[in-house]
């Protein structure tokens, strides 16, 4: 049987890096099998999800390389969830309901202070067809409940929590659609996975009590339920689920230099086993990833860590990778001698100033103006060029460590520290370089 993940966003606000973490974890359950991967558009709630925001979800899917296999909106489907309403209304496992969300709370108050869980109490199950026929006449329209058997209890092996067990008669009976007709989360998404052939679902632990729900539904509509997996919620470095996390968007990452490579190496070991390392080959996401490296503590998102990987990362990109965004001129010698001194891709303009010049030298004193004005003089371009200076300058002024490089440096480059020089100065060129010593000297 082949694989099918799906990753579900709302479309009512963009990617954060939660539900990123999900979309990358079911994209590499799914690769690493050779199965397939949808996103579905979960847009049944019509006033709050937004056209722009499915664009953005697409775009920064794209831009991280989580390609998905196949697209499904939900608000394409409602045919679908009405036949499966109707089987399950003629199933005597759906029943109507009319108190108001301030009736509820009150009941649920009440429960509350008689020590009972504060679920549904059923009460809608006692009327008759005349005490609907009476709302019906009052003019007022029904909610919907999806019944659950309270005799079948629920238990499933969870991918990362292990055995699960849940008593049906300790949750609610769960609202499936709004008196206007509209559609809650529940239904609709038992009823995709079905109708999607999804064999793997994987989420945040905040969905264990739907998946309970939700696997009585795939029961009651005849479907053998998928593999369930929930993975601990990702939490911010000081511990907690932050505001700043959750707002935390991929668009808002690239704007901060954050390389998809970054990200994903990070999400995709983040609150598992495994070390997290600097992944720049997908195929090594996809290889290394395991459920059962997952644990159950919540995962610690840390922006310090995000920043120290995407500089491991941009050290290891490859020229062909980043090609478009860097300078003018700036080829792959370029590239080479330069990213190691990167945090960021953008910064790479930076340097490349050294070698186009022109560059700001510090003022130097008499005898160091001596020492470049030798340099100058002594300047062979051969194979190795910085080699061959440094070679002859040392024999010739007998200076040597830091009193022979740093003068050279802070001449050709303006700077004290930064690329490898012998990298550099092939990229500077020969007149150049002369040139710059000679300014130097003077
Ligand atoms: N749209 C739901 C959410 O974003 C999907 C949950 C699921 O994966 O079933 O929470």
């Amino acid at each position: 049987m082949t694989v099918v993940t799906r990753f579900a966003p709302s479309p009512t606000g963009r990617l954060h890096v939660g539900n990123i973490r999900t979309a990358l974890h079911n994209w590499l359950l799914a690769r690493k099998q050779g199965g397939r991967f949808l996103l579905r558009i979960d847009d049944t709630d019509s006033e709050r999800s937004r056209e722009e925001y499915v664009e953005a979800i697409r775009e920064d899917l794209a831009w991280l390389g989580i390609e998905p296999d196949g697209e499904e909106r939900q608000s394409q489907r409602f045919d679908h969830y009405e036949a499966a309403f109707a089987r399950l209304v003629e199933a005597g496992r759906i029943y109507r309901c009319y108190e108001t969300a301030q009736e509820l709370e009150l009941k649920r108050k009440i429960r509350l202070g008689r020590g009972l869980p504060p679920i549904y109490d059923r009460a809608a199950l006692a009327l008759t067809e005349a005490d609907h026929a009476a709302k019906a006449g009052e003019g007022a329209a029904p909610h919907w409940r999806f019944k659950l058997d309270h005799d079948a209890p629920i238990a499933w092996e969870d991918g990362i929590r292990g055995a699960q067990h849940f008593d049906p008669a300790q949750l609610s009976d769960p609202v499936i659609r709004r008196a206007d007709g509209s559609w809650l989360y529940m239904l609709p998404s038992a009823v995709d996975d079905i109708g999607m052939g999804v064999t793997d679902v994987l989420r945040g632990e905040d969905h264990v009590s739907n998946t309970a729900v939700q696997i009585q539904m795939f029961t009651a509509l005849h479907a053998a339920p998928p593999q369930f997996a929930h993975e601990a919620l990702l939490v911010g470095s000081e511990g907690k689920l932050s505001k700043r996390l959750g707002a935390l968007g991929a668009d808002a990452l690239r704007h901060q230099g954050i390389e998809p490579e970054a990200l994903l190496s990070l999400l995709a070991r983040l609150g598992t086993s495994q070390p997290v390392e600097p992944m720049v080959d997908r195929a090594m996401l996809v290889e290394g990833f395991d459920l059962s490296t997952f644990g159950r503590a919540p995962a610690r998102f840390d922006e310090a860590e995000l920043e120290r990987l995407n500089a491991a990362v941009v050290h290891q990109l490859p020229y062909a990778t980043v090609a478009p965004r860097l300078p003018q001129g700036m080829d792959e010698a370029g590239w080479e001698a330069i990213r190691p001194n990167l945090s960021h891709v953008g910064e790479a303009a930076d340097w490349w100033r050294i070698v186009t010049g022109p560059v700001e030298q510090p003022g130097f004193d008499a005898e160091t103006k001596g020492y470049l004005a030798e340099a100058a003089r002594l300047l062979e371009w051969g194979e190795d060029p910085w080699r061959g200076l440094t070679g002859v300058l040392k024999e010739a002024t007998g200076r040597k460590g830091k009193a022979l490089f740093l003068p050279l440096r802070q001449a050709l480059t303006g700077m004290d520290h930064g690329p490898d020089m012998a990298q550099l100065l092939p990229l500077i060129g020969e007149a150049e370089t002369r040139a710059r010593l000679v300014r130097a000297s003077a």
